[in-house]
């Protein structure tokens, strides 16, 4: 239950520099004007540290970290951020980070990977401002196959609309799931929505991040595993239209 999700109360509240300590600057300054109330870290009179510069990337159920821990290399100038609902799994990422930075002391290598216990379906403006994202993945979302159940899924039309609130303009969403009732329904559901256009199949096919999406979480090795088939769509965050 949410009892015990922490979330801050606005983007500017959050301390990130516990998750991404390599990119935390030294001082304690203010980041805004005003004291932070609350904060995941902090106590109720201190500051969040900032950061260098801001998450970018963000894996919703990012699970055991496969997908963070194959894209750290590949884009080693962007801060990566798995959210994850279950406590356990998420300490499981943490401490699997962490000693993939002790493995690597001479390189800045996984130092841009984090991975945060939330619920995505609920606190998500609370980390992200407005435009702060670049990519988003959705990768085997839980299918929630009974039709009572579906409004439980990741993709939905309020879901999108806050997805398209966090990235930016020509920020993208990447889906993949095996189960292809499922992949209809993030397909429908995203390109009904008026903020995202559907990439085309030879743009999604040149984006390396799509083999890696297809190949690297835990998830897609069992469906290879199993010879399962993978469904993958990408949507492109529109322009807001001129008011
Ligand atoms: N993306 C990973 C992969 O491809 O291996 C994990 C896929 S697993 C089927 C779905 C994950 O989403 C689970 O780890 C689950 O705990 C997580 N999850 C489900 N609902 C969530 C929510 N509301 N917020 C954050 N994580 C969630």
């Amino acid at each position: 239950s949410d009892h015990k999700l922490e979330y801050p109360k606005t983007p500017d509240h959050m301390d990130w520099s516990t998750y991404f300590p390599a990119f935390a600057t030294t001082t304690d300054s203010p980041s805004t004007s005003q004291p932070a109330e609350t904060s995941l870290v902090n106590a109720a009179d201190t500051y969040p540290k900032k950061l260098s510069k801001e998450v970018e990337v963000v894996d919703i159920g990012c699970g055991f970290g496969g997908l963070l821990v194959a894209l750290a290399p590949v884009l080693p100038d962007t801060l990566l951020l798995g959210m994850e609902i279950r406590s356990s799994v998420a300490e499981y990422v943490q401490h699997r980070i962490a000693a993939l930075r002790t493995q690597n002391p001479d390189t800045n290598l996984y130092q841009n990977i984090g991975c945060l216990r939330a619920n995505t379906m609920k606190f998500l403006p609370n980390f992200f401002r407005k435009g702060q994202l670049t990519k988003v993945f959705i990768c085997f979302p839980d299918p929630h196959f009974k039709h009572r159940k579906h409004k439980a899924r990741i993709v939905s039309t309020t879901l999108n609309s806050e997805y398209a609130y966090a990235l930016r303009p020509g920020g993208i969403v990447y889906t993949i799931t095996d189960v292809e009732d499922l992949h209809y329904w993030m397909v429908q559901h995203l390109e009904a929505h008026p903020s995202f256009q559907r990439i085309s199949e030879e743009e999604q096919d040149a984006d390396p991040c799509v083999e890696i999406m297809r190949t690297a979480t835990e998830e897609s090795k069992k469906v290879e595993r199993n010879k399962g088939q993978k469904f993958i769509a990408l949507f492109r965050r529109l322009e807001d239209p001129p008011w």
